[in-house]
Formats: structure tokens, C-alpha cells, sequence
């Protein structure tokens, strides 16, 4: 069987002191009483006698079986596997607002279907990832319940937060309905709490998550040298974004400075590199840029749910949509393949062999397994 519990000092051994931690949030979420977050990881407040083990359960990086969860979640496995389950055809779309537009990433159709949800009171407040107030582009989780709220943390931060702790701060609050905007990571950390059935911690008042597009999160040290290479600073940025290959840095002033997206490799936080996960194949629904024109984001809708929410926010008029052409989809798998295939090597070099039945496999060896003639 493989190991499927653990405690404080296992979630420690395998996964903080073993490079494997995203930041994600989940584990403190939950467990205000020893878990602390210092220099991007957790750490332990005081020692943990409990063998109660919900900070190893929630671990995206402990375990984690994307079949299975596939089943518990949209009722079927996926047939496609660089994507992950999904319905319908997938779409670019963008918000109806133009001036939503302007403070959002690409199509702002994430921060246009959170206000749709929160004008139908199907949710009472989003987590969201802002910047502190210091205008460094420190993100944090923050809970909004307003249009105002929703707007101000519209736009990527490319660095990593620890979004799921904005989840224990909203059910702290009261909130009863709360949508989680996340990467792959914190979408997989949400959803094990939600399917948890040893550990009940009210994570069912999630009960819509968004998930983007990604492939990594840089480091924050690193990201600043490269500020520094380009001549600016964090506080002189307006936004960043990715496109076409290229790291695209707008000063408040106006400038554009660019760096191609190859050489930003080396800046991604170590853990993700062990992801698997593209396109957040866990979410109700996905959105990223790849795959669609400038101004519009592309959206792949996965549960029930999610299809419902995108169709009755598009009748509303808060969205708009069109169905991607296949040259469109093609670039989504491309970078999906990327990831995935550059991250299995990563991920076989740094596993430890699989036993199946009696035999002990390097996970490189793998695919010998699946010999045909
Ligand atoms: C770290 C990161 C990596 C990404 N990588 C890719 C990629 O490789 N390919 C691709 O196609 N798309 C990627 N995206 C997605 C893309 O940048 C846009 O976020 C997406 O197209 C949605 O745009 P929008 O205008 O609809 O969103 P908006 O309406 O602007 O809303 C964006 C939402 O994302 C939340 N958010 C921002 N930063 C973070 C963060 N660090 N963690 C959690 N939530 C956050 C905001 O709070 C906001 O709610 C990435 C995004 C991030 C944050």
C-alpha cells in the first residue's frame, strides 16, 4: 500500500526539508496551532505531539491521486491526459467591462464570473491573491467581498502566496460560500481537504475554485535580480505578464522590458518543478492566456458547475465567449506537454523506485511497462 498518512514530522521529512513544498497554504489553513509560515515554507510553531496527521492528509505533495480525484469530482476519469477532465468545447472568452479589462491580467473573465457569483449571492466572498500595501508585489491572500475587492487583486503575481490560507480566513470571518482563485497547487491542496473523509474542517463551504493556467512560480530573490538586470525595481513595476515566449515587465512609466521566457526557467521555485499540473485540472474551471489573442483569456470548463456558472454568466452579459479555433487548443497542449514532459524527467530523477506488486521500478523505467509487440 502506498503511504497515504502521516504527521507534522513526515509532511517535514518528505516534503518541506525535501524541496517538495509549494507554499500553497493548505497545511496552516488548518492548523493554526503549530503550523507558521516563515521564508516561504512552514514551519513549526512548537513541537507536534498529535498523530492526528490533516497537515500530511491536505499535502498536494505528500500523495495525491489525480484519477481518483478525477472521479470523486467531475464523476469520470479523463480521456485526455496533458489537459485533464473537461466539458464542451474550450473557449476564449473575456469580460463584458472594458474598464474590468483594464485592471485585469488578459480577458478578466476570472474577476468578471467572481462578480457574477457574488451579484447572484452563489458565493459570499472570493479568495483572492492581492499585493501587500507596501506596492512590492508581495502577493497575499485576501478575501473580497465586493466589486472593488475583486478588482484590486485582479492581475497575476508571478511569485508564489499561500492562497489556501485566505480559506481559513474567510470561514473564520463567517463566510458560508466561498470561491478559491488558485494555481494548480492550491487547487489540489482544496480539493484533498474537501474530499478528506478522516478530516472535517468545513472545507464543503468551498464551493466554487478557479484555477489558472500554470507553469511555475519564480522565487522571489531571484525574480528581483532580474528586476535588477533589467534596470527596475519591484516598486517601479505595473504589471508583468508572459507572451510569446517572452517575460514582459511594464514600468509605471510606461516602459516594457523583456526577457525571453527560457532564460526565467532557472528562477522557478524548486517545487515546481515536481508539478504535473498545467492547466489545473482540478478546478471547476481553468483559465490562463495561452491560446488566445491578446485581451481575451482561454477556458476550459470542468465540473457541472463550472459549465453552468460560465453559460449563465455569459447570458447575463458579465462574459463573452468563442470557441477556440484547433490551432488554439494546439498551443494549450503544447505548453501542457512541456510542462509535464520536462517535469516527469525532474520528477523520475528525484523518486524513489515504485513497487508494484513484487517488482521495484525506477519511475524512468516506467514506460518499459507498457510494451506493446
Ligand atoms: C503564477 C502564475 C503563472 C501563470 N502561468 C501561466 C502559463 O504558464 N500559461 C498561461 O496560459 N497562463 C498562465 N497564468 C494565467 C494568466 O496569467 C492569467 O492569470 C489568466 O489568463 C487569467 O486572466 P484574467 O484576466 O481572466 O484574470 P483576472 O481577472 O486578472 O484575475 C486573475 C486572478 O488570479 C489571481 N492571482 C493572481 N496571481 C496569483 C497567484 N500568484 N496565485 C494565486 N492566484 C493569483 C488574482 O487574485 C485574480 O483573482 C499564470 C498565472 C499566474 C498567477
Amino acid at each position: 500500500m502506498a503511504k497515504t498518512s502521516g504527521n507534522l514530522a513526515d509532511l517535514e521529512a518528505e516534503v518541506i526539508y525535501n524541496g517538495l513544498c509549494c507554499y500553497c497554504g493548505t497545511c496552516g489553513a488548518f492548523c493554526k496551532e503549530y503550523i507558521a509560515f516563515e521564508n516561504e515554507l512552514p514551519k513549526t510553531k512548537q513541537k507536534c505531539y498529535e498523530i492526528c496527521g490533516a497537515c500530511y492528509a491536505f499535502c498536494p505533495r505528500t500523495f495525491f491521486a489525480p484519477f481518483q480525484t478525477d472521479r470523486a469530482i467531475f464523476g469520470e476519469v479523463r480521456t485526455d491526459n496533458l489537459l485533464g477532465y473537461y466539458q464542451g468545447e474550450i473557449l476564449s472568452a473575456r469580460a463584458t467591462d472594458v474598464a474590468l479589462r483594464e485592471h485585469a491580467q488578459d480577458g478578466g473573465v476570472i474577476s468578471a464570473v467572481l462578480l457574477y457569483l457574488l451579484k447572484e449571492g452563489e458565493i459570499d466572498a472570493a479568495v483572492v491573491t492581492r499585493t501587500g500595501k507596501e506596492d512590492n508585489w508581495q502577493p497575499e491572500p485576501f478575501v473580497a467581498t465586493t466589486k472593488e475587492d475583486v478588482l484590486a487583486a485582479a492581475g497575476s503575481k508571478y511569485t508564489q502566496c499561500p492562497a489556501v490560507l485566505g480559506v481559513a480566513e474567510a470561514f473564520e470571518a463567517g463566510y458560508q460560500k466561498v470561491a478559491l482563485v488558485g494555481l494548480p497547487c492550491h487547487i489540489e491542496g482544496m480539493r484533498k481537504a474537501q474530499l478528506s473523509e478522516a478530516f472535517k474542517v468545513g472545507a464543503e463551504r468551498v464551493k466554487f475554485l478557479i484555477g489558472l493556467f500554470c507553469t511555475e512560480t519564480f522565487d522571489r530573490t531571484l525574480l528581483a535580480q532580474t528586476l535588477k538586470e533589467l534596470g527596475t525595481t519591484f516598486d517601479a513595476v505595473a504589471k508583468f505578464n508572459i507572451r510569446r515566449g517572452r517575460f514582459i515587465v511594464t514600468t509605471k512609466e510606461g516602459k516594457e522590458l523583456t526577457m525571453p521566457i527560457k532564460k526565467m526557467r532557472a528562477f522557478a521555485r524548486e517545487a515546481c518543478n515536481y508539478c504535473y499540473d498545467f492547466a489545473s485540472e482540478f478546478a471547476d474551471l481553468s483559465v490562463g492566456s495561452i491560446g488566445s489573442e491578446d485581451g481575451w483569456s482561454t477556458v476550459i470548463a470542468r465540473s457541472d458547475m463550472g459549465k453552468d456558472v460560465l453559460d449563465r454568466a455569459e447570458a447575463a452579459g458579465f462574459i463573452e465567449t468563442k470557441r477556440s479555433t484547433p490551432e488554439q487548443v494546439a498551443e494549450v497542449r503544447k505548453l501542457a506537454a512541456f510542462k509535464k514532459r520536462e517535469n516527469w524527467k525532474r520528477i523520475s530523477e528525484k523518486a524513489e523506485p515504485i513497487r508494484i506488486m513484487n517488482l521495484l521500478v525506477e519511475p524512468e523505467h516506467l514506460e518499459h511497462f507498457f510494451c506493446s509487440d
